[in-house]
């Protein structure tokens, strides 16, 4: 029973003719309430919700606009707050110094708002109100700046129209033949409560109930309201503050149902299954959220179930694909045009990039930012793309690549051209800064719109609303006119307009469930209520005091200012007030874990009393209502006929039945069936198919195989971890590039490592062709020639901030002195090859001893290999012998360089031994090398030299004859070393128990050749 419902009904009764008049604070409520008296069986003329800016308007606007006033966007408010407060002086200011944070101009406009429907003007505001002298000053300016604004544009506010209604009671339409009443307890603002009472007609004061044990708000007690005693056997609710008092009344069968979830998603679907098992339709039940997220929670679950939803509160905009795809592009211009977070935007979906339209997918252009390396800054998406654009079309035209992969290379070619093209564009279309770090706020507005219309997606109805919507809520940004500011400043008045907008709020409708706030419920009378979201710390914000006036201001300035203590009062009277006058079955229920932040969560106050009101037991604990409750509810229903699809009826079907369900979904998922037996066969001790063991690839991977060529790299590789040897070389697996730059390093160790190359190259080879040796007389040249590098590489990949890019150059430019130092001083050997390249395209390469043939090395016994590399030093040391190098830039671990070829993983000293002299032999007659060198040039190396002599033919031959046996057999098992998984591209194919279940399979004998590899130490 609704006490004021029953109220109109009465009225409605008793003056079946006569104007009766209701205040209510939206037209939702007062078209809801009609609805349900006509529903409920009383027939209305007369009757007529408004709302008190209603009459407002009819009494105040006329003379408004006669005196050529018009009014403001009510809408632009928080907006127009920022450009206010970004005008005031920044120096000595109180609030303007936080402009930049997300929330201020919000709690600003709200402060506003609030003083100026309290009849409170700038004069009002005295100084000795306020602790801070700056503070007082600058909200002075402020309130004063927005009124000036309004004179200037001839704009009336709400409370100017109210201030002037007032002034003319003669054009109310209230007549005093008529009678009116208001919502009970309903908290309206000064303005308001003096144009209410102004009416004139006979008054009914509201009825409401008297709550048990709770006080009315301080600011409530001004309205007069009748109020009454509530039944516990009809409205059990409104005893939820006072269970011992309703079980002392009567003794009652309560309506009340509880339950907990292991989860907000959980909560959710278990509520559906409920109003599915309650066999009633849907406009029946209303779910009331204690949060904006559960409601949007109850849409998605009802739009993937196909049930018509309305929503009270609507859906914020930035939930929505257009919504979150303007805040994605403020990110993205906020973090610098990053890279990572624009691949971030592009795989989430809410941008329309398509095939027809683009000639690209969004997949497709994030993943080719991702190969492309682009980093920070607007410059980097043109050079990235560009330089892999480049990288592209070279190998669409190298003749040594197999036609498959020309003919890859080329499409690649064309996408990556159309990416670049559309990503530039875009940064394009975002103003540039003046000298003054300025942008004129309307250009923002332009290109915003403009990313709007063409680059946001819509999926579904409420998508297009939104986007519509957001249009005109931009649009609105205009009214701000000509101004400029920071570039990141225009950007918080794009984000407010997103986060402050709400689409498709609705009230409730014939046949659609209803999800609305806790403080919006009760007004459709439904039969049953669903009360979500009841963890601790959700339902009712903390008591904190306003961030603009604190408490102990408010009460100086006016005693109809909300304080802090009264905001918590008036959200738990609101909330109770609609609760008692409900006569609904209510289930009341929260979630007892965040999924989202992996921690338990704790049932409100709300919560623990309504169980004890079910239990007719005020001293009841929350450990005794969790004890009760049971097991948390899940996504999985405990009946399978309660499933509310298909996916949840096949979960219950199989959970807990061991065997013998996953048979049942064996037969019909044949998929899921080999997935269950594969991953079986690898927990076993056989060395099995689905661990690598592929007999038939063998031949077709034979690295002696005639036209076969490998890198030494990729030999060594295979012996490291034979499986990823054969994803990639035998199955043509390339990983998806999801690498995200970190900020904290600007050149990641292989970009590194290839720039000292580069760098150590050019040195030697200057010296080369003048015939002497390096001398610290070219550390100037040097240093130039690094520098000059290292600026290159920051404009194509830009270092996120200054500390990193000067901290990284530094430690870089130490290491290339440390090799200058080091090569002056080396007077044993001269460098005769450098970077000397075989086996692939030499393209502009003029190193003398380069070719693009591979060198083929003949072991005897028919191990016999084709290979190709790049030796990155061949160093003469006697008349013709020589010695490899090969840099090593990161740290010395002794450890880690023990013996001549740790298990076929280090091949380069003696098969880039043997290239070399076959490489020598167009130069020198009978050259030989001697050892090889692998040399820690670093400072972080500590410059060490790892010599390993040059080992026997017969050696290398038994070391290679088992790598290849290992491959012809088809051994490709995962390594059983968990270190060599760390930075591997393809730990996405493994998963976590790779390792131990590889090791396990070590004794199976079909492993001889990769036991026999592991023995070469
Ligand atoms: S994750 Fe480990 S086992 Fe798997 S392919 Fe990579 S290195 Fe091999």
């Amino acid at each position: 029973m609704d006490t004021f419902v029953d109220q109109l009904k009465s009225l409605c009764v008793v003056y079946p003719t006569r104007a009766k008049w209701v205040f209510v604070p939206t037209h939702a409520i007062g078209r809801t309430l009609g609805e349900r008296l006509v529903l409920e069986g009383t027939d209305w003329v007369n009757l007529r919700f408004v709302t008190p800016l209603d009459l407002a308007l009819r009494m105040g606007a006329p003379f408004l606009v006669e005196r050529g006033i018009h009014p403001s966007e009510e809408g632009l408010g928080p907006a127009l707050m920022m450009r206010l407060l970004l005008d005031l002086p920044q120096e000595r200011g109180y609030f303007r110094p936080l402009a930049d944070h997300p929330t201020m101009a919000q709690a600003l406009w709200t402060t506003v708002c609030e003083l100026r429907m309290a009849g409170v003007r700038p004069e009002a505001l005295k100084p000795e109100v306020f602790p801070s002298p700056a503070k007082h000053a600058e909200l002075v300016a402020l309130l004063s700046a927005y009124e000036h604004f309004l004179d200037q544009h001839n704009r009336g506010d709400i409370a100017a129209v109210y201030e002037e209604a007032v002034k003319h009671p003669d054009w109310c339409p209230i007549q005093a033949q008529d009678c009116w009443t208001e919502l009970p307890d309903t908290n309206w603002s000064p303005l308001q409560s003096l144009l209410i009472d102004s009416m004139r007609g006979e008054r009914f004061h509201p009825r409401a109930f008297e709550l048990f044990g709770v006080r009315v708000p301080r600011r409530l007690m001004s309205r007069k309201t009748e109020r009454l005693m509530a039944d516990v056997t009809t409205n059990e609710l409104a005893f939820v503050m006072s269970p011992a008092s309703a079980s002392a009344r009567t003794s009652r069968k309560s309506k009340i149902a509880l339950f907990h979830a292991g989860g907000r998603e959980a909560e959710i679907e278990e509520v559906f299954r409920r109003i599915l098992a309650t066999g009633v339709s849907l406009d029946q039940v209303e779910i009331a959220c204690a949060s904006d997220a559960h409601v949007a929670l109850v849409w998605e679950k009802a739009l993937r179930h196909n049930w018509p939803v309305t929503l009270g509160p609507g859906i914020s905009a930035a939930f929505t694909r257009p919504g979150r795809a303007l805040i994605g592009l403020c990110d993205w211009v906020e973090t610098d045009f990053s890279a990572s977070h624009f691949r971030r935007l592009l795989q989430s979906g809410d941008l329309g990039v398509s095939e027809e339209g683009e000639g690209f997918t969004a997949g497709q252009a994030a993943r080719l930012l991702g190969r492309a390396e682009a980093g920070w800054g607007r410059a980097t998406y043109g050079l990235a793309l560009g330089r892999l654009h480049k990288s592209y079309e070279s190998r669409a035209a190298d003749q040594d690549a197999s036609d498959e992969d020309r003919a890859d290379a080329l499409v690649k070619v064309e996408v990556t051209a159309r990416v670049r093209n559309w990503i530039t564009a875009l940064v394009a279309s975002l103003p540039e800064p003046a000298p003054d770090g300025k942008v004129p706020l309307q250009t923002v507005v332009s290109a915003v719109l403009d990313f709007l219309e063409r680059t946001t997606t819509r999926g579904n109805a409420l998508d297009y609303r939104a986007a519509a919507a957001l249009q005109d809520y931009v649009v609105e940004l205009r009214a701000l006119g000509a101004f400029s500011c920071a570039l990141s400043e225009s950007l918080r008045f794009i984000r407010e307009r997103v986060q402050s907008l709400y689409v498709a709020a609705e009230r409730p409708r014939p046949g659609h469930l209803y999800a609305c706030r806790l403080s919006q419920s009760g007004y459709a009378g439904r039969a049953h209520l669903f009360i979500v979201g009841l963890e601790e710390g959700r339902v009712f914000s903390s008591s904190t005091e306003d961030a603009v006036l604190l408490d102990d201001e408010r009460g100086r300035i006016s005693a109809d200012l909300r304080l802090s203590t009264d905001r918590i009062d008036e959200a738990v009277y609101a909330v109770l007030m609609r609760l008692a006058v409900s006569a609904a079955s209510a289930t009341f229920s929260y979630s007892c874990r965040d999924t989202r932040e992996f921690r338990e969560t704790y049932a409100s106050w709300l919560m623990l009393q309504a169980f004890r009101l079910h239990r007719g037991d005020a001293t009841l604990s929350y450990n005794q209502m969790k004890a009760t409750l049971g097991e948390p509810k899940s996504a999985v229903p405990e009946d399978r006929n309660a499933a509310l699809s298909s996916g949840g009826w096949w979960l219950r079907s199989v959970v807990g039945t061991g065997d013998e369900g996953i048979k049942v979904l064996s037969s019909a998922f044949t998929g899921v069936a080999h997935g269950w037996t594969a991953e079986g066969r690898r927990e076993s001790a056989e060395f099995t198919e689905f661990d690598g063991y592929v007999p038939d690839a063998g031949p077709v991977l034979d690295p002696c195989a005639p036209k076969t060529v490998f890198s030494v790299t990729e030999l060594e590789k295979a012996a490291e971890c034979p499986f990823r040897f054969f994803l990639k070389c035998g199955l043509g697996v390339r990983p998806v590039d999801e690498r995200e730059r970190d900020k904290d390093i600007w050149l990641d160790p292989l970009t590194r490592g290839s720039e000292l190359h580069e760098v150590y190259a050019a040195l030697l080879r200057r010296a080369r062709d003048e015939n002497r040796r390096p001398n610290i007389d070219d550390g100037a040249w040097l240093i130039a020639l690094a520098k000059e590098r290292l600026e290159k590489l920051n404009e194509e990949m830009p270092a996120a901030t200054v500390q990193v890019l000067e901290g990284e150059s530094k430690d870089f430019l130490a290491d290339v002195e440390l090799f200058l130092e080091a090569e002056s001083s080396n007077l044993t050997s001269t460098p005769t090859g450098v970077e000397v390249s075989f086996g692939r395209p030499l393209d502009n390469d003029s190193e003398p001893l380069a070719r693009s043939e591979a060198v083929e090395v003949d072991l005897g016994n028919g191990i016999r290999f084709q290979i190709a590399g790049r030796i990155d030093r061949i160093d003469q040391v006697g008349a013709a012998s020589f010695k490899v190098l090969d840099y090593k830039t990161g740290g010395f671990w002794p450890d880690k360089w023990q013996g001549s070829f740790n298990r076929g993983r280090r091949l380069q000293h003696a098969l880039y031994g043997l290239a070399a002299v076959e490489l020598l032999k167009a130069r020198y007659t009978n050259p030989e090398v001697t050892a090889g060198v692998y040399y820690f040039s670093s400072r972080k190396g500590r410059q060490e030299r790892v010599t390993i002599p040059a080992p026997a033919k017969a050696a290398i031959a038994a070391v290679l004859a088992d790598l290849r046996d290992l491959i012809i057999n088809g051994q490709f098992i995962r390594t059983p070393d968990e270190d060599d998984c760390t930075f591997c591209d393809y730990i996405a194919a493994c998963g976590g128990k790779v390792n131990r279940q590889a090791a396990e399979k070590l004794p199976d004998s079909k492993l001889g050749a990769y036991r026999r590899l592991a023995a070469h130490v």
